[in-house]
């Protein structure tokens, strides 16, 4: 463990953008060093001068959560500059809609494509899986660690045009528990965030009539804000939350009740 006056490390990845900008903002004002990890090398840049600017601590990396050896290097890399990693916060996320066949006036016009479903597959999933796998060794050595992955409810009750994503989302549910078993006896929890709908550049291509009806379906009628969710990664990650592993929690304003 780290001493009170020393700061805890996290990393966020998909940390440029949205939920992730949100949640490495919201570490380094409790107090957490940050590294945020993004594809988009300067949209990390920018949350990390943010974050400098305001006082805090955090470092940017390109990263592409696909590729294992990024993931390794990085990691590497923050336990050169900080010398542990008490926080893994998987957020990194694409989106590659389709349905599996697509009907027009009962014939099949179109298909998901191998490739669509495997580029969500690899950053989703084995992306969560690399980053993972990545920090892993580091926190088993310092017999602490808190790794939060990101599904959706969409696991939970399926999507439209989602195979893919939905098939990754179910999957990072079912890995963590897998993680909360084998890594539970070193200090090391493993949990999921569910968020239901939030207004994120994730969902600008969604049609305003849709988005009304899933406002209309939510309990507590509105969207989510990347705020909601980055409450319940700091929530999870914190080191008092100790009892909790395997968890997938809903941060969905209700919707996953149905109506
Ligand atoms: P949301 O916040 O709703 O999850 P965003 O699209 O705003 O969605 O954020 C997702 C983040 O994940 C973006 O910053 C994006 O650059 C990042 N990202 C996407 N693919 C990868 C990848 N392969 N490796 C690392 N980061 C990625």
């Amino acid at each position: 463990m780290t001493s009170t006056n020393s700061p805890r490390i996290a990393i966020v990845t998909g940390g440029g953008n949205g939920i992730g900008r949100a949640t490495a903002r919201m570490l380094a004002d409790a107090g957490y060093a940050v590294a945020v990890w993004d594809l988009a090398e300067q949209a990390a840049e920018e949350v990390v001068s943010a974050i400098t600017a305001a006082g805090g601590v955090a470092i940017a990396r390109k990263v592409d959560v696909s590729k294992p050896e990024d993931c390794a290097a990085a990691a590497a890399a923050v336990v050169e500059r900080f010398g542990r990693i008490d926080v893994l916060i998987n957020n990194a996320g694409v989106v590659r809609d389709g349905q599996l066949v697509k009907v027009k006036d009962g014939q099949v016009v179109g298909q998901m494509s191998a490739e669509q479903f495997q580029f969500v597959l690899d950053v989703c999933l084995k992306g969560v899986f690399n980053c993972t796998q990545a920090v892993v060794p580091t926190m088993i050595a310092q017999k602490y660690g808190r790794i939060v992955s990101t599904s959706s409810v969409v696991a939970l009750y399926g999507n439209f045009g989602q195979t893919n994503y939905v098939a990754a989302k179910a999957g990072v549910i079912g890995m963590t528990r897998v993680w909360a078993r084998e890594l539970g006896r070193y200090g090391i929890t493993a949990n999921v965030v569910a968020p239901g709908f939030v207004a994120t550049s994730m969902v600008e291509s969604i049609p305003e009539k849709v988005l009304k009806s899933m406002i209309e379906h939510t309990p507590v009628g509105r969207a989510g804000q990347p705020d909601d969710i980055a409450r319940a990664y700091l929530f999870l990650a914190d080191e008092k939350s100790s009892f909790i592993t395997g968890a997938t929690l809903s941060v969905d304003g209700g919707s996953v009740l149905g109506t």
